[in-house]
């Protein structure tokens, strides 16, 4: 590891970086006269991933030039294969392409079983729809809470869908896992430590989303959270981060999906729904994540978009969403991989011939 200290440093200062650096295992070695650049030498014992925060911490330290030889959990080392997250007929990563669609707001058990049952025909294996929702102003519309938890559980249990839905505050990931496969750690919480923590050691996946504001060395670090409480079921989504135009709701960050692809071997999906804000430019949206090479693409849509009571303006009609997963399928095969499909209806399959894959 190389480190470059502040000019200012003085002899305490690299005393005090002699200290640390024995107690985590390294040998210091100062490169030229002006003592400013340091090089830290393993010395037995194999690294640990905190050994680059712990320099990076220290006020004199400008810069950690040079990664560590014991990279953070999430990264990728070489020859590494892509991870994949399995839930229930869901994958993401390896090859394993998934569809993510609900609404964006539970609103009734009945509208949301008759969502549920459209985008499964259409081809998501993994049913959406939050039952607490973070909306920017307090007096907006909050979501049906615990009550719409109950429904989730019912419908996901008639139509045989694995769900995803967001927890907000730690206290109540006890009970939204127990309803839940995979909990959604929002845009808002991204940095939320406690939630993070918490929420990993449930054992449930993770659908981690980017911060409207976060860097893609912050969001990666979120995810540490997760992995290093033992939890390595991450999924990374990029929604969209905050740019200076106001055309599209956020920009979606493309670059960032491609870059992790490369550098961790956790699956990234896109969320096209909050990146475009309109309808309109969901489609072009999704289809351009998946070419940048996301594992998945989550996308909001509801049967009524005009009485949907949180993001109507970007939900998709169920008609819209069937008509572009099945150009998300082309698109996936030509690159080489596949677009998972829903398993058959248990019931129906035992008693139907046509009972099979959608
Ligand atoms: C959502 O998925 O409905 C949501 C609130 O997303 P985000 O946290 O990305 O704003
Ligand atoms: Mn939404």
């Amino acid at each position: 590891m190389l480190l470059r200290l502040r000019s200012n440093a003085t002899a305490a200062d690299r005393e005090v970086l002699g200290r640390v650096a024995r107690e985590r295992g390294f040998e210091l070695v100062f490169l030229g006269r002006e003592r400013t650049l340091a090089e830290l030498v393993r010395r037995g014992a194999a690294g640990h991933p905190g050994d680059r925060a712990a320099f990076e911490d220290l006020a004199f330290v400008q810069a950690v030039l040079e990664a560590s030889d014991a990279p953070e959990l999430f990264a990728r080392r070489a020859g590494q294969p892509e991870g994949v997250v399995e839930v229930g007929a869901a994958a993401f990563g390896g090859g394993h392409v998934s569809l993510i669609a609900g609404p964006c707001a539970l609103e009734s058990e009945e509208r949301l079983l008759a969502t549920a049952r459209a985008v499964r025909a259409a081809g998501a294996t993994l049913l959406r729809g939050g039952a607490y929702k973070p909306r920017t102003s307090p007096h907006s519309f909050q979501g049906v809470g615990r009550e719409g938890l109950a429904w989730l559980a019912r419908v996901a249990a008639e139509v045989e869908m694995p769900v995803v839905t967001e927890v907000l505050d730690p206290r109540d990931v006890a009970a939204v896992a127990a309803v839940a496969d995979v909990l959604q750690i929002g845009a808002r919480s991204m940095a939320n430590v406690a939630l993070l923590q918490e929420a990993a050691r449930t054992g449930r996946v993770i659908l981690l989303k980017r911060g409207p504001a976060a860097t893609v060395r912050e969001f990666l670090s979120a995810a540490e959270y997760v992995l290093a409480a033992g939890n390595p079921k991450v999924l990374l989504c990029e929604r969209g981060v905050r740019g200076f135009d106001k055309t599209t709701r956020n920009l979606l960050d493309l670059g960032a999906v491609a870059y992790l692809k490369r550098a961790t071997h956790l699956p990234v999906i896109v969320d096209p729904s909050h990146a475009a804000g309109t309808s309109e430019l969901v489609a072009p949206l999704a289809r351009a994540g998946l070419a940048a090479g996301a594992d998945g693409v989550m996308i909001e849509v509801h049967p009524e978009p005009r009485e949907a009571r949180s993001d109507g303006a970007q939900a998709l009609l169920p008609a819209d969403f069937a008509t572009l997963a099945r150009e998300l399928a082309a698109l996936v095969e030509l690159g080489g991989r596949h677009l998972v499909q829903p398993l058959a209806p248990r019931a129906r399959a035992a008693t139907t011939p046509e009972g099979v894959r959608p």
